[in-house]
């Protein structure tokens, strides 16, 4: 048999086979648009299988997971009290549309965990911020609500304005900025007030223009979404004053919830929000987001109250498992999280040594598990300062770690995340991936 001479590059691998025939019956290939590695380029790798701290991908190959499926897996992968909750629920149903004792048991759980009085499950984030809102309008009577440039509350409509590292637009002095999104109504985004993360002054402003029409101020209380931004100790001052004139506060900790602290960033930051919302950690790896706060504002929801939200799989047995199993593995383990803070400190250490001894410059933002290199200068305190980064550089050291087998987060404007499978080996091969990755950075330039 002879080779053909005009063939068409074969392809090579599973992961590209699988990509080429998803991206014939799936919107590019995906099912989430940052998986499809359209900032860094080259074809994401189909994960066939996690356990602990790694990732085994279609072709077989073994990578050192950063991401923790974007938060929930704090517990590593395959962590084998949550495996046996949720298979030991499975053998019981899998749905009941009635309620069941794990919702129950959760919902005792996390209240006494966040010092909240009441809480909801949903299936999402997205779901968990949304119901928040309507709830905040339901109960304050008012239509508008405020965001933070960068912050990202998931995909509802009249959250995808200035939602991170999409299209961008600026917000005018009174806060109306134009929807990130082709599909939301300039009149839903124009219920939508955006302002700029970490600016107390500019927050103080708005709020004395027009706090009286606003329902909520949403916010991350530590930014994941737009790279990892701490928020300053006047911010924190000027959220809490922003509650004077009965604006509600409501903290979107889908991402930091039980990953900052058991009490999240709520209990880091000593803040006091009127609602908190949950997703990824709460649900253990299984579709859960949740939200939450004092009874009198919780009430409002229906069937108690007048604001309608409902759910067919909420409260899903095997989600309430994942979810109870996660919670009181951390609520046992009291020393978890000094361990987490510990590997994520000298992985910062460690990544600015090797960054310094390449010539590269970063900015490392981190706090606890979770932390982001973003190559320039800095300070890094908002997403118009995250957006200064050098995004061809990054995608080029992300290529670098992932041919040595270290899976970061594959945007320049994510958090990576640390989980309790890593220890000083992953370390070790991470600092050594980096070094090698900065060193070649340094060389193509
Ligand atoms: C992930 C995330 C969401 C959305 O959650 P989904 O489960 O993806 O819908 C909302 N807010 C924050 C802060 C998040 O990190």
């Amino acid at each position: 048999m002879t080779a053909p001479t005009q063939a068409a590059p074969p392809i090579t691998t599973v992961s590209q086979e699988l990509f080429a025939r998803a991206r014939q019956v799936t919107p590019g290939g995906v099912n989430s648009p940052v998986r499809a590695f359209k900032s860094v380029g080259g074809t994401p790798r189909f994960i066939a299988s996690a356990d602990g701290a790694y990732l085994t991908d279609a072709d077989g190959n073994t990578l050192l997971d950063y991401i923790g499926s974007w938060g929930p897996m704090i517990l590593g992968h395959n962590h084998a009290g949550v495996r046996e909750a949720i298979l030991e629920a499975a053998v019981h149903g899998t749905s009941f549309g009635a309620p069941g004792w794990r919702e129950v048991a959760l919902a005792e759980l996390v209240t006494r965990l966040t010092g909240t009085q009441k809480v909801r499950f949903v299936s999402s984030g997205t779901e968990a911020t949304m119901s928040a809102l309507r709830l905040a309008r339901g109960f304050t009577g008012r239509k508008y609500i405020l965001k933070f440039r960068g912050n990202y509350h998931g995909h509802a409509d009249g959250l995808l304005v200035e939602a991170g590292s999409g299209l961008m637009t600026n917000a005018d002095d009174l806060g109306q900025a134009a929807p990130s999104s082709a599909g939301v109504p300039p009149e839903y985004a124009g219920l939508t007030l955006v302002t700029e993360y970490n600016d107390p002054a500019a927050l103080d402003a708005l709020m004395a223009a027009r706090g009286h029409e606003i329902a909520a101020v949403i916010f991350e209380p530590v930014v994941g979404n737009a790279g990892v931004l701490l928020p300053t100790p006047e911010f924190v001052a000027a959220l809490h004053r922003s509650r004077e004139g009965g604006t509600l506060l409501i903290a979107d900790e889908v991402m930091t919830g039980f990953r900052l602290a058991l009490g999240g960033a709520t209990e880091l930051l000593h803040l006091t929000p009127d609602l908190i919302c949950w997703g990824k950690i709460i649900g253990g790896g299984l579709p859960v987001g949740a939200y939450g706060g004092r009874a009198e504002v919780m009430e409002y929801v229906s069937p108690q109250g007048p604001v309608y939200q409902a759910g067919t799989l909420s409260g899903n047995p095997l989600a309430m498992a994942a979810g109870l199993a996660t919670l009181t593995a951390l609520e046992s383990d009291p020393g978890l999280y000094g361990r987490l803070e510990s590997y994520t400190e000298r992985l910062a250490q460690g990544l600015a040594q090797a960054a310094a001894d390449a010539g590269v410059t970063v900015c490392i933002n981190r706090v606890g598990s979770m932390l982001t290199v973003f190559f320039q200068a800095g300070p890094v305190a908002s997403y118009t300062d995250a957006a200064r980064s050098d995004t061809a550089a990054f995608a080029a050291w992300f290529q670098g770690m992932l041919a040595r087998g270290v899976y970061w987060a594959p945007s320049q404007f994510e958090s990576i995340f640390v989980g309790a499978a890593h220890n000083d080996a992953e370390l070790n091969a991470t600092l050594s991936a980096a070094r090698a990755s900065f060193q070649e950075l340094k060389e193509a330039k």
